[in-house]
């Protein structure tokens, strides 16, 4: 027996997040390319500027999840989030007009990118939690849900560096405009495709419009269901007061810390001290009652690990593009493909994977063997073990060099998106499913806030991929060969799968009946 179609909403979100991803994914394609090309920074200057970036994008869906949740609603975050972005995306198309007037277009640049990443931050969280609202809680389809939600992602995140990078990596650094351009116009049809259609298909499985009050408003009603004296009352007020103090202290004595650890890079400090902080005060909330304090906290555990998966996966974009360019043969019937395309590749087989796993998924419930969802991420990172043994076997005799056939890296990325369905759009089904309703794009907000920590992280462990002449070490192990820096990938998901498998019973356990 197949199961029941899915509600037409879920292809309106599908088709506003195809058009989003493209507009972010079309201009990070051709971002730091336009910084060291046509803005002349330095490699490394550029470099901080790229990770800043894509380290802010996803720490702000806190900030929007916050709002969101308490006072604009998630229709009003999304219609706000992508007009921000379009706005920004134009900025970037006039920075990269006005390139002989260099402080102007430094201007625009970096008002545009403030922009982007606000919007993204109202934008992200609030899309990915509609979908869950679509359905009615426990819907066996949710998992199956998010994975065509994720399929629409990467639809735009493949076609994005095409088309942008086409037209706007040109060799001409005055062409650049015109990928921006695109961006900005495909962020414009998000605001308009969402806008027109939202009412007719933004529906609960009831039929009534969904989006509209914020979620806080929503859950504090089933609160009040609860009887509370004037005591309770107090109390409470006690506590909010403690515990505001208490974060305080705690933010103060963080920010500090990793103002030491991360010698004054204040971006690393904001994501940092934010990972600790905003979860806590998430936890110290009074009205949260012991199952659902128990729920949230097993997204906590399950977000610590997934920055390990991420931090590994996200060598994508920096040593797996420079072993793309430098180590592997990339010809084809005499043709050189470029390494940028090898980024093409995991959105590709994303769509492809995504289109096969809900049916996998069912075949295994049917037989009452559906892993619950916290073994759906060891899963995931076990399969990103084994992309970079996959890797590790093809460069291990190796001299320094010789080129590697293409295969390995193509191979590398296929396991790994395989990984990557297993875990990334089964997480955020959980994170709906253990959410109470009251703090659904807040919590969806902390989740990819793994992101933004994993993304500092796969930062620093490219930073110890081989290079002539230099000795590189992590904890007293030496780094000199391409074997040696895959086999820390291979060592560091493997461990951080074992110990997510080990803790699954304790954590179902946890998660009270919610799979
Ligand atoms: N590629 C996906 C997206 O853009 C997942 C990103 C992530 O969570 N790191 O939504």
């Amino acid at each position: 027996m197949s199961s029941p179609r899915h509600p037409k909403g879920l292809y309106l979100i599908f088709a506003t997040s195809t058009a989003e991803r493209f507009s972010y994914y079309g201009m990070r394609a051709i971002f730091i390319l336009f910084l060291t090309q046509a803005l002349l920074f330095d490699t490394e200057k550029a470099a901080s500027i790229y990770g800043s970036y894509t380290g802010l994008v996803y720490l702000t869906p806190l900030i929007g999840g916050y709002i969101a949740d308490k006072y604009w609603g998630i229709r009003r975050s999304i219609f706000w989030g992508a007009v921000m972005m379009a706005a920004g995306q134009f900025l970037m198309f006039f920075s990269a007009s006005m390139l002989e007037s260099v402080s102007m277009s430094h201007a625009l640049m970096y008002s545009g990118l403030a922009l982007l990443i606000l919007g993204n931050g109202c934008f992200k969280p609030t899309v990915s939690t509609l979908v869950g609202q679509l359905y009615e809680p426990n819907d066996k389809r949710l998992d199956a849900a998010y994975t065509i939600f994720y399929m629409g992602v990467n639809v735009g995140s493949f076609l994005a560096p095409l088309v942008c990078g086409y037209f706007g990596e040109t060799g001409d650094p005055h062409d650049f405009k015109w990928g921006f351009l695109i961006a900005g116009i495909v962020t414009l049809l998000v605001v308009l495709l969402f806008e027109t259609q939202k009412n007719k298909y933004i529906v609960s499985p009831a039929g009534e419009q969904i989006g509209i009050v914020p979620d806080a408003k929503t859950g504090a009603k089933q609160e009040k269901e609860q009887p509370s004296t004037a005591a309770d009352v107090a109390k409470r007020k006690k506590e909010k007061r403690t515990n505001g103090l208490m974060l305080c202290g705690l933010t103060v004595l963080l920010g500090v810390l990793f103002y030491k650890l991360f010698a004054g890079d204040w971006v690393s400090v904001g994501i940092f001290t934010a990972c600790i902080v905003l979860p806590t005060s998430i936890l110290l909330d009074g009205s949260l009652t012991k199952i659902e304090r128990s729920r949230i906290f097993v997204i906590y555990i399950i977000a610590f690990f997934v920055i390990f998966f991420w931090a590994a996966y996200e060598q994508a974009g920096a040593s797996l593009t420079l072993f793309a360019a430098e180590q592997t043969d990339r010809t084809i019937l005499g043709w050189d493909m470029p390494a940028s395309w090898f980024q093409s590749f995991n959105p590709f087989f994303v769509v492809i994977l995504a289109a096969v796993m809900p049916g996998v998924w069912r075949a295994f419930d049917k037989r009452g063997m559906e892993p619950a969802s916290p073994t759906k991420q060891a899963i995931g990172l076990l399969l990103l073990s084994l992309g970079y043994l996959v890797i590790c076997f093809g460069v291990k005799d190796v001299q320094p060099g010789v080129k590697v056939s293409m295969l390995w890296l193509v191979g590398l990325y296929f396991i790994h998106t395989m990984g990557e369905i297993c875990l990334s759009p089964i997480g955020l089904s959980m994170v709906n499913k253990l959410t109470p309703v009251r703090f659904a794009s807040l919590m969806m907000g902390i989740w990819y806030m793994s992101n933004a920590a994993a993304n500092k992280f796969a930062g620093v462990l490219s930073g110890l991929y081989p290079e002539a002449g230099k000795v590189k070490s992590l904890l007293g192990y030496r780094i000199e060969t391409m074997f040696d820096f895959f086999l820390i990938f291979v060592v560091m998901s493997a461990a951080a799968s074992l110990i997510l498998f080990l803790l699954t019973k304790k954590l179902q356990r946890m998660m009270h009946g919610v799979r």
